[in-house]
């Protein structure tokens, strides 16, 4: 293998862009021309579009996906006092939603197998104060849909899912985003369905819900100049809707696409599990959307993760980390009263994880050689 010839990018959006790169400055120059920048029609017209693929029926595009989780938490009626239950290997803004909701995350452990949130930990640290359970589709697929309201529905909580990275995930008939009263989802440029810059939405089944949320992202106002609720500024640009909307009829086959690229790198990396490395195991089959593609990387691997990771890199090979630190242990959050060996699994996962690349385009010729130099590298 000449080392030197390869270069395989963690993420390349240019096979979904390039594609319909027509389309998109097309929808641009429409708006440019319209000059419709906030709240113009075409924002409308994907929120329709977006939540009718999700399976609810409203959905309100805001700034961002932590926007989406904060205004959403509070369209829900959470806030000062309540308790939401969040898993705490989670990307930091999953947490920071709930902080800006002015609610109190309560964090619990996860799977080790599957990195989704333990449902049985959950249930220890339901109090009277609980509101809320928050579950992460974490790396792109599902928390068991009937598991989930099996467990509110036991405790008296709101569903309120966490699908940033799970855009149109399926599991045991559910969409990601349909299970609860509420779902955020993230826009950010390298998520399933990503825009040019920050954007969020949020969906639901719930009119009210969707007409408060309207009113929190626009200052409050449900009319112009007339400010009912508290609210703020966080809307997603007509620019940003106007692209997503280009690209939302492809989200489909680009899923399909990062799942059968997820497929052969289990079939390429079987070899390597008696040396350590042992894929996060997918329960929900085709569902899964692989927003990350991530491995084990055990004490039975004979190098560190760190070293695998360089010499990686230094074959041509780009490879992530997501997340090398769970929320409970950041140092922002200290304040939250955790420490070390609070959660166990998480703690584990964060030390033995590995994001190989994953995005629609990346081929099987690719996949076999990320897997050979891996398996090169540790049988060396
Ligand atoms: C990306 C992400 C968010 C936040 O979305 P932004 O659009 O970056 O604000 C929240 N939760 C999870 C799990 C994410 O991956």
């Amino acid at each position: 293998m000449t080392s030197s010839s390869i270069h395989i990018p963690f993420v390349d959006l240019s096979f979904q862009h390039e594609p319909i790169q027509a389309q998109i400055e097309a929808a641009v120059r429409a708006i440019l021309h319209q000059g419709n920048f906030v709240l113009g029609e075409e924002l409308a017209d994907f929120e329709r579009a977006f939540a009718l693929a999700c399976g609810v029926r409203y959905g309100v595009g805001v700034a961002s996906g932590t926007d989406a989780i904060a205004l959403g938490l509070q369209a829900c009626g959470i806030g000062e006092g309540d308790e939401v239950i969040v898993p705490t290997n989670t990307f930091i803004a999953t947490v920071i939603g709930v902080l800006k909701a002015k609610a109190t995350p309560v964090l619990v452990d996860c799977h080790l197998d599957t990195a989704l949130i333990d449902l049985e930990a959950a249930a220890k640290v339901v109090t009277a104060q609980t509101k809320a359970i928050l579950p992460v589709h974490l790396y792109g697929q599902m928390v068991s849909p009937a598991q989930l309201l099996d467990f509110a529905s036991n405790h008296n909580l709101i569903v309120f899912e966490d699908s940033a990275q799970a855009h149109l995930a399926k599991r045991e008939g559910y969409l990601a985003g349909s299970i609860g009263l509420a779902s955020a989802f993230s826009f950010y440029p390298s998520k399933n369905l990503g825009a040019f810059g920050d954007g969020g939405a949020l969906v639901t089944h719930d009119e009210q819900v969707a007409k408060t949320m309207r009113s929190y992202r626009n200052y409050g106002a449900t009319q112009k100049y007339i400010h009912v609720n508290p609210g703020t500024n966080s809307r997603l640009d007509t620019l940003q809707a106007a692209i997503l909307k280009v690209k939302l009829p492809h989200l489909s086959a680009w899923n399909q696409a990062r799942n059968t690229a997820a497929q052969q790198y289990d079939r390429a990396l079987e070899p390597l599990r008696d040396r350590g490395i042992t894929p996060i195991r997918n329960e929900s089959g085709s569902g899964h959307v692989y927003h990350l593609y991530v491995a084990r990387v055990s004490e039975a691997c004979p190098m560190t993760r760190e070293t695998l990771q360089e010499k990686l890199a230094a074959a041509g090979i780009q490879t992530g980390i997501h997340y090398p630190i769970p929320c409970h242990l950041q140092p922002a959050y200290q304040f939250l009263g955790y420490q070390a060996g609070d959660f166990p699994n998480a703690e584990t996962l964060s030390r033995e994880i590995i994001s190989l690349p994953m995005y629609p385009g990346l081929d099987e010729t690719q996949v076999k050689t990320v897997a050979g130099c891996l398996q090169e590298i540790i049988n060396l």
